[in-house]
């Protein structure tokens, strides 16, 4: 049961209409539908559910991650992108049918070693750039004979990580060369992945999909544009509304001031509502003053700190306000873009970040 207002209303049509416009924008290839972190913020459960028939595999973090998405009853492809670091991990790949990622020496070690009782698919990570995770153009043949010659492995699917497909940047046509190139010597793999959101926008990544490539798709699915390269945002529909009530209203002269550190102060007499929405729930306490919100169909702009429970929002001249009103801090009116811009960090930040004491509520 929960008393407060406050929610994150999840839009499975929404998740729909991106994972449909992905696959539109792909024209070709397969499509890994990318659910880690709870389905980035908007639960694994919605999020599985509304993409199951619209995808080819899903992704996830790691196994406890992989785990949720079975609990779902999701029977398809489902990779883990941090890879296994145990045995008995790989007996549960085994058990679920899951695909570990394969990107240093230990987790092959770990493979060639198990004793299994099906062989397992796996991807093999290789490094064109990023220096994260993944094998280095000269490791990679050696690590995929390896794997070609392990009983443990009945397929290899090839695949690196973009560092920069979200703006324009040098290394994007550097990657996609490297892995380009990797993917022409090397042949005894049977399908490889290279794109994320991002770098299915970007120009400088793209290539025409062919049915063995696998596009990794996570911020697109819901409803974000990862992209300062290709404005697409109109054609997408966020799927989270990020909504808290107004819990009280201030009147305030000149020169007064609101919140810890006395912020934001009225240079003419305003009026203040305070909204059950704070840095506990996931709302950017890096959030400047005038981060944009939206109340009774207009659009406010923070005023003050953001606390552990609340936040406080000028809403000078918005007629009949009042306590209970619904105030959206990021949904389809407020472009979750622009509050992460003005906390200094990135949508992905936001999404995954509304903290679990945030029920999600499916609309
Ligand atoms: N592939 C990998 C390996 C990732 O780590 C991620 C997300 O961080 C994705 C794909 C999906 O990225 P995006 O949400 O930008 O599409």
């Amino acid at each position: 049961m929960h008393y407060r207002q406050t929610r994150a209303e999840i839009s499975s049509a929404a998740i729909q209409h991106n994972a449909k416009w992905v696959r539109r924008k792909m024209a070709g290839g397969k499509l890994l539908g990318v659910v880690k972190a709870d389905g980035y913020g908007h639960g694994v459960a919605p999020a599985v559910k509304a993409l199951s028939e619209l995808v080819d595999g899903m992704a996830a973090g790691f196994m406890e991650e992989a785990l949720a998405v079975r609990e779902t009853g999701y029977k398809g492809p489902l990779v883990i992108l941090e890879g296994c670091f145990s045995a008995t991990e790989l007996n549960l790949c085994c058990e679920h049918q899951l695909s570990p990622v394969v990107h240093c020496e230990q987790q092959l070690e770990y493979i060639e070693q198990a004793q299994l009782t099906s062989p397992l698919w796996v991807w093999l990570k290789v490094d064109t750039g990023m220096h994260r995770l993944g094998w280095s153009e000269e490791q990679a043949p050696q690590a995929l004979k390896r794997l070609r010659a392990s009983k443990n492995v009945a397929g290899v699917t090839l695949m690196s990580h973009l560092a920069n497909a979200d703006a324009e940047h040098r290394l994007n046509a550097h990657q996609k060369q490297q892995f380009c190139q990797l993917s022409e010597t090397l042949n005894d793999y049977q399908a490889r992945s290279f794109h994320n959101s991002a770098g299915l926008l970007n120009p400088d990544t793209q290539w025409s999909l062919q049915d063995n490539d696998w596009a990794r798709a996570g911020l697109l699915l819901y409803g974000v544009n990862p992209s300062t390269v290709t404005e697409v945002q109109a054609e997408l529909k966020p799927a989270m509304r990020l909504v808290a009530p107004v819990i009280a209203l201030h009147q305030l002269e000149k020169g007064e001031s609101v919140g810890y550190g006395s912020a934001w102060s009225a240079d003419k007499p305003s009026v203040i509502a305070t909204v059950a929405m704070g840095y506990a729930d996931g709302y950017p306490r890096q959030a400047k003053n005038d981060t944009p919100a939206m109340v009774r169909g207009k659009r406010v702009g923070l005023a003050g700190r953001v606390s552990m429970d609340m936040l406080t929002i000028d809403v000078t001249g918005i007629e009949n306000l009042q306590l209970g009103d619904d105030v959206e801090l990021w949904g389809p009116n407020i472009d979750v873009r622009e509050v992460a811009a003005r906390a200094d960090t990135i949508s992905w930040h936001l999404l995954t970040g509304v903290s679990g004491r945030v029920p999600r509520v499916l609309v």
